[in-house]
């Protein structure tokens, strides 16, 4: 622009040549500070002035950024001075009086307020002054001035008027653009903090990941940052960035204590610019790490509405905390609440998890985890090692492929398998060398992450099995070889008996006990004989019609003396007319000798058994009651299962295997009946069993 144009700024071309400068100029810059300086330059060009200033106001009117111009050069802003300036001094009035004007001599005006650049002797003598506005809205104040009193004209003022006029709308949107890009910033820089805080579930990642994101977000020396310690009432610090850091960590503060301790007990963030002006500020920390604090932005962690610690940031790097630290900051702390709460759940769920493993992979038993269908999820060690699978081979087969499941017991669909209890059967596992091994499988509904799982031990019972078998063959090998021997005795004492008839009683009564003796070895053999053949599911007997007097008058017979021994009395009540039954009679009168036996066995002397029977339609009851010690209501159950005694104090004890009740019921369920027991605990028994009628 030439200096006629200048002069000649009350004619229309000179404006509108103007004009369009001034909008070809500042079009091109969207950056506030680059807009800013323009217009600034652009004036002092036009005007021939000296320096000047631009302040940017916000909507509330409040400072927002500003640029000087002092003998062709940017200073620095003193947003102080500017602020000050704009309650009292020329730009005060501007802001007042929303027009332009002109201040001839500044030493002469009182609204001119001396400046840094300003100095009485050379600084500014004259000054025009004129408001950016939009509308109605005060966008800011441009200020130019000259060293010279006097050098400004009302063709100057007019001219500040028009530029200031037209850069008011280029301002207006570097300044919106400028929060849009600052808010954009903020937005940026708390997704990625997002992103990154939430990318672990470890405690301290996410601590160390926290602090990172701050120390990027705000470019500051140092962050750290503390957790509550509800207990203690204090702060811990729990991770640090920065040269202090390894002295600070683990270092404790009381809640209220220092700037940190003060958030976190008045749940608010604050910014303190200088330490050292704020009473707040804890120099204990410092001294011990070394650090210098110089400004602190802090602000609390919140989770679920409590603060559980704090966030601090100090020392800035350039100018100090932007508007947007705090707003970063706050952001971040409540990510960080949400993080380190997800972060100390999933480790508490991860210890429960490592314990659960190792049981699960220390357990002797094999175990396996299937779904539903029975595919294999999880195996232990154990499952690996005792079916020669590798754990990858086992999570592609299906567990029936390992060993046949008994659905008799787990019913479809495992319907039997309610709640958490377990279902057991016996079955094979099949290894991978073909080979198989016995197992007991206890079956178990699991609930693993909201769906049914099912958990299958599988027990070896190898050597169980062995010894059963053993057992079983040893005591068949000795009652098949016992058999003969006993016979020919009995056949012997018979004979003896006979040949002895009219000699001496005590002789004849010493064949007599020789001979029951002998009988009763012999039942026993029998009925254990009998026992294990039932058992293995072998059908017995030899069913034929034989009356009930005859089955009742041969047992009584054979447990008299025993009763008599303990001067019991063994009661015979029979009706006249019942039926004949269709039993094998060997063997359902071993039955009824055993319950005789136990009656006399468990009643105290004196104490009266009877023996009866009663009809009920096509079955025949045949009891043994006695007045005996009866039997506890909680054994009732279990006291036909094989090698079931009641204990009982050693003082009372009575000799037994707990075979009898057992062979008496297999002796029953093999004629199709029933037997139980009724008792009144100290006062008495009642064994019945149920037998068929012969038609
Ligand atoms: P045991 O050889 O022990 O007698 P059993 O199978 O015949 O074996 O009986 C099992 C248990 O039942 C006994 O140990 C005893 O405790 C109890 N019992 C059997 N009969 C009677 C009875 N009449 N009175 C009280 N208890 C009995």
């Amino acid at each position: 622009m030439t200096e006629e144009v200048v002069r000649e700024t009350g004619g229309t071309r000179a404006s509108l040549q103007l004009l369009y400068e001034i909008s070809r100029e500042f079009a091109q810059a969207l950056d506030l500070r680059t807009v800013l300086q323009r217009v600034l330059f652009l004036s002092l060009k036009t005007v021939k002035g000296e320096s000047g200033s631009i302040i940017v106001l916000d909507e509330d009117g409040e400072l927002r950024d500003s640029a000087i111009i002092h003998a062709g050069n940017m200073m620095d802003r003193n947003t102080q001075q500017l602020k000050m300036a704009l309650q009292q001094g020329l730009m005060g009035w501007v802001v007042e009086n929303r027009e332009a004007t002109l201040v001839s001599d500044t030493s002469r005006d009182r609204r001119w307020l001396r400046g840094k650049y300003d100095d009485p002797d050379t600084g500014a003598r004259s000054s025009v002054s004129a408001p950016l506005l939009v509308r109605d809205r005060l966008v800011g104040i441009m200020t130019l001035s000259h060293p010279q009193s006097g050098f400004f004209t009302d063709n100057h003022l007019e001219l500040v008027q028009t530029i200031a006029g037209q850069a008011a709308i280029f301002v207006l949107n570097a300044s919106l653009y400028d929060e849009s890009q600052q808010r954009t910033r903020v937005m940026t820089a708390l997704a990625n903090s997002a992103a990154s805080i939430n990318a672990s579930l470890n405690v301290d990642d996410v601590l160390q990941s926290i602090l990172e994101q701050i120390v990027e977000a705000l470019e500051v020396d140092a962050v750290s940052l503390a957790l509550v310690d509800e207990e203690a009432g204090e702060l811990e610090f729990k991770a640090a960035t920065g040269s202090g850091r390894d002295s600070i960590l683990g270092l404790r503060i009381k809640m209220g204590q220092g700037v940190a301790g003060w958030v976190a007990q008045n749940e608010e963030a604050i910014i303190v610019p200088d330490v050292q002006k704020d009473p707040r500020f804890y120099n204990k920390v410092d001294r011990q790490t070394g650090f210098l604090t110089r400004a602190i932005a802090c602000v609390p962690i919140r989770s679920q509405d409590k603060v559980i610690g704090v966030i601090e940031a100090l020392n800035p790097t350039g100018k100090g905390f932007g508007p947007d630290a705090l707003v970063v900051m706050d952001g971040i702390g409540h990510l960080a609440g949400s993080a380190i709460d997800h972060a100390r759940l999933f480790e508490q769920v991860e210890v429960a998890r490592s314990r659960y493993l190792e049981l699960f992979e220390d357990n002797v038993d094999p175990i396996l985890v299937t779904v539903a269908d029975g595919k294999v999820v999880e195996s232990n060690r154990s499952a690996q090692r005792m079916s020669g699978f590798l754990e990858a081979e086992l999570k592609t087969m299906n567990v029936h492929q390992l060993h046949a499941v008994d659905w008799e017991v787990l019913g479809q669909n495992y319907d039997n398998l309610a709640g958490q209890h377990p279902l057991s059967y016996e079955s094979s596992l099949q290894t991978k060398d073909g080979g198989s091994i016995d197992i007991e499988v206890y079956v178990r509904r699991v609930n693993i992450a909201d769906t049914d799982h099912f958990q299958w031990i599988l027990h070896d019972i190898t050597e169980r099995k062995r010894f059963d078998k053993l057992r079983e063959d040893l005591a068949s090998m000795i009652y098949h070889d016992l058999r003969s021997p006993l016979a020919n005795v009995v056949s012997g004492l018979d004979v003896l008996q006979s040949m002895l008839e009219k000699e001496d009683p005590t002789v004849q009564s010493v064949i007599d006990i020789a001979i029951r003796s002998t009988e009763r070895v012999q039942r026993l053999s029998n009925s254990l004989l009998d026992t294990m053949r039932m058992q293995s599911g072998e059908n017995l007997g030899n069913p034929e019609p034989v009356t009930v007097e005859e089955i009742v008058r041969d047992a009584v017979e054979a447990a008299l003396p025993g009763a008599n021994n303990k001067e019991q009395q063994i009661k015979v009540a029979l009706s006249a007319s019942l039926p004949s039954i269709m039993v094998d009679a060997d063997m359902i009168k071993r039955a009824l000798i055993n319950l005789l036996e136990n009656s006399v066995k468990y009643t105290d002397k004196e104490g009266v058994i009877t023996v009866g029977a009663k009809r009920k339609g096509g079955w025949l009851h045949i009891f043994v009651r006695d007045t005996g010690r009866g039997i506890p209501p909680d054994k009732i159950d279990t006291i036909f299962d094989k090698f079931t005694r009641v204990r009982e104090g050693a003082a009372g004890s009575t000799a037994g295997l707990g075979l009898g009740l057992a062979f008496c019921k297999l002796a029953v369920e093999g004629h199709g009946g029933k037997i139980w027991v009724e008792s009144e605990f100290g006062k008495g028994s009642t064994f019945t069993f149920s037998v068929p009628v012969a038609s």
